[in-house]
C-alpha cells in the first residue's frame, strides 16, 4: 500500500482527533449504537444534556452510573494501543479525545487531552468543583450531594449544549493548525465543535486522514480514507506512515 507522506515519520507533526467508534471494539457502544437492555428505550442524545440533569436528575445520575460500570470493565483495544505505539515513534503526536471513558489514558498516551471530560470524575453542578469519588461513592443520595454547599453532584463531562473547556479547545486548534497530518478516528464529525477541527486543519495545509468504517461529512474532504474498524486502521496507517 502506498505511503501517506514523504515524509519521515520521526519528523512528522501528527494531530489525532478520536470519538466513540475508537472504543466500540472495546465494547464501549458509541451514542448512534442502538442501546440494549435496561437503556434501550432512552436515547442517550436526550439524557446527556443540562436540561435531563435539571429534569430528571436521578434518572439521568443512574444513567451514567450504569455507563461507568461499563466501562470500568472494559479494556484499550489494538487502536488504542496502535496510537501509543505512534505517539512513541512520530516526530510530534497529540491526541485530543472526544470519549470519557479514560482508554486512551489506560492504554498509555501521554499527550492527551480529553475535549469532553471523564466520566469517572464527578462535579458540583452550582460551581463546578471536583467531587471525589470516595464521597460519591459512599452517598446514600442519589444523585449524591456537594459536601461544600449541598447542590447536586453530576459527572463532570460535557453535555450536548455546553462549553467544552476554552484551554483544551484552544490547544486542540492550534494543533490542528500546526500539524502535518491531521487523523480523524471513529468519530462521526457532527458534534461541534470538534467537528471543526479536521475542517481548521485541512485548510491549515495537513493532510487529512480518516479512520471510519462509515462514511462521515468529512469524507469527501480527506486526501485518505481508511475505510475499517479502528483496530486495522490504526495498523494500516502505523505501516503506511515510515
Ligand atoms: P458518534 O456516536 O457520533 O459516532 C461514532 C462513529 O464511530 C460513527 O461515525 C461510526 O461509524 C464510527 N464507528 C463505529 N464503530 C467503529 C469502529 N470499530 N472503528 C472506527 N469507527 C467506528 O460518536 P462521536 O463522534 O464521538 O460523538 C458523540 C459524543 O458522544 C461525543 O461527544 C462523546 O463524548 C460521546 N460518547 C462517548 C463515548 C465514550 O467515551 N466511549 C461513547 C459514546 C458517546
Amino acid at each position: 500500500m502506498p505511503v501517506l507522506t514523504d515524509m519521515p515519520l520521526s519528523r512528522l507533526s501528527i494531530t489525532i482527533l478520536t470519538g466513540a467508534g475508537i472504543s466500540a471494539e472495546s465494547g464501549v457502544p458509541t451514542f448512534r449504537d442502538a442501546l440494549t437492555g435496561l437503556w434501550a428505550r432512552f436515547d442517550p442524545m436526550q439524557l446527556a444534556t443540562p436540561e435531563a440533569f435539571a429534569r430528571e436528575p436521578r434518572l439521568v445520575w443512574e444513567w451514567y452510573a450504569w455507563r461507568r460500570e461499563l466501562i470500568a470493565k472494559a479494556v484499550p483495544n489494538a487502536g488504542h494501543h496502535g496510537l501509543v505505539e505512534l505517539e512513541a515513534r512520530a516526530g510530534k503526536l497529540v491526541l485530543f479525545t472526544q470519549n470519557v471513558d479514560g482508554l486512551h489514558a489506560r492504554a498509555g498516551s501521554r499527550a492527551l487531552h480529553e475535549l469532553h471530560g471523564n466520566i469517572f470524575r464527578s462535579k458540583c453542578v452550582e460551581d463546578g468543583g471536583l467531587v471525589g469519588d470516595e464521597l460519591v461513592r459512599a452517598s446514600a443520595e442519589v444523585p449524591p450531594r456537594c459536601p461544600r454547599c449541598g447542590a447536586k453532584v453530576r459527572p463532570d463531562v460535557v453535555w450536548f449544549g455546553e462549553a467544552l473547556d476554552e484551554r483544551i479547545l484552544s490547544a486542540a486548534m492550534a494543533a490542528a493548525r500546526a500539524c502535518d497530518v491531521f487523523v480523524s478516528i471513529g468519530t462521526s464529525t457532527e458534534v461541534y465543535p470538534a467537528a471543526m477541527l479536521p475542517q481548521v486543519a485541512k485548510s491549515s495545509g495537513a493532510r487529512l486522514i480518516e479512520i471510519n468504517p462509515q462514511p462521515t461529512p468529512i469524507t469527501a474532504s480527506c486526501d485518505e480514507v481508511i475505510a475499517q474498524p479502528a483496530s486495522r486502521g490504526v495498523a494500516e496507517l502505523l505501516s503506511r506512515l515510515v
